[in-house]
């Protein structure tokens, strides 16, 4: 595996690859890797001649007041795991160049990035649409692996995709979990002892959703009902939102009629977590 740093030399690269008819598979990440991205990589191993992974704490998807300097970091452990399943490059820039002090253009995606953590983080996507068309610009990948984990931005990527005719396969990966349930996410590492016996609740909720719908109830406001109760049985979750949305437009459903996605956001402590259900009626 090569580690490539500067902006120049992974054009260079991939300007070469495409030269060379190699296929491109790409993967965005913050690192502190863990096996959900594993798993992403692996999938784009399988899909592409070149797997190309980034690694960029991309500070213009953190608001002010979030946690841009803490996120955690391990580069070197990050570099081991990467190679092990078979990464070509690792792409890791420096702030200073992705954003040099006259950057002044931003994507952004209108409507499916304004409801669950648009509205508690309005600035979220912007930035990571923004770093991902860079991204795509450095990397020229043929496809592109994102985790359902982070759903809407996965839908946010497809629809700027869409919308900009670009010419990149987006490809979705289930949600990488631990034994208990918990979602995987370097942001877990955050969570006291209590906090992270207290988070298997999130998956809990999700599930009892999953039955419920399985049971055929349609009615939305029941299931969040039954979830909130979960959640608030544990004192240590503060809920910022529990949704049931179309899981195409991300719009809330009062009635569950087609394929939806049922999406929450909690704080542990300071650490703020997001889980999901993808639930298509068979
Ligand atoms: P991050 O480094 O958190 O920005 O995540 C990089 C990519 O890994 C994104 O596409 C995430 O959706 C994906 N990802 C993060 N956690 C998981 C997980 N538990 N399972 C599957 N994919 C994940």
């Amino acid at each position: 595996m090569e580690v490539i740093k500067t902006i120049e030399a992974m054009k260079g690269f991939s300007f070469q690859a495409r030269r060379a008819g190699k296929t491109i598979a790409f993967v965005p990440t913050m690192g502190f890797f863990h096996e959900g991205h594993l798993s992403l990589m692996r999938e784009g191993r399988r899909r592409g001649d070149l797997l190309i992974v980034s690694l960029f704490v991309n500070p213009t998807q953190f608001a002010p007041h979030e946690d841009l300097k803490n996120y955690p970091r391990d580069f070197e452990r990050d570099c081991k795991m990467a190679e092990e399943v078979g990464t070509d490059i690792l792409f890791a820039p420096e702030v200073d160049e992705m954003y040099p002090s006259d950057h002044q253009t931003h994507v952004q995606v209108e409507k499916v990035t304004q409801n669950l953590c648009g509205r508690s983080r309005p600035t979220h996507f912007r930035g990571v649409t923004t770093v991902v068309m860079m991204l795509f610009e450095l990397v020229t990948p043929h496809v592109t692996i994102f985790g359902e984990k982070d759903y809407q931005q996965l839908v946010t990527i497809r629809q700027m995709v869409r919308d900009l005719h670009m010419s990149v396969e987006v490809v979705g990966m289930p949600t990488v979990r631990e034994a208990d349930g918990l979602a995987m996410s370097s942001r877990n590492t955050y969570l006291l002892p209590e906090e992270r016996k207290a988070a298997r609740s999130l998956y809990r909720s999700l599930q009892r959703a999953r039955e419920l719908l399985q049971t055929g109830e349609q009615r939305a406001s029941r299931i969040l009902d039954e979830m909130n109760g979960i959640l608030r049985s544990e004192r240590l979750i503060r809920t910022d939102y529990v949704q049931i949305c179309d899981a195409a437009t991300l719009q809330d459903v009062d009635r569950v009629e087609g394929g939806v996605v049922v999406a929450l956001a909690a704080y542990l402590g300071k650490t703020r977590l997001i889980d999901n259900l993808v639930y298509r009626k068979l």
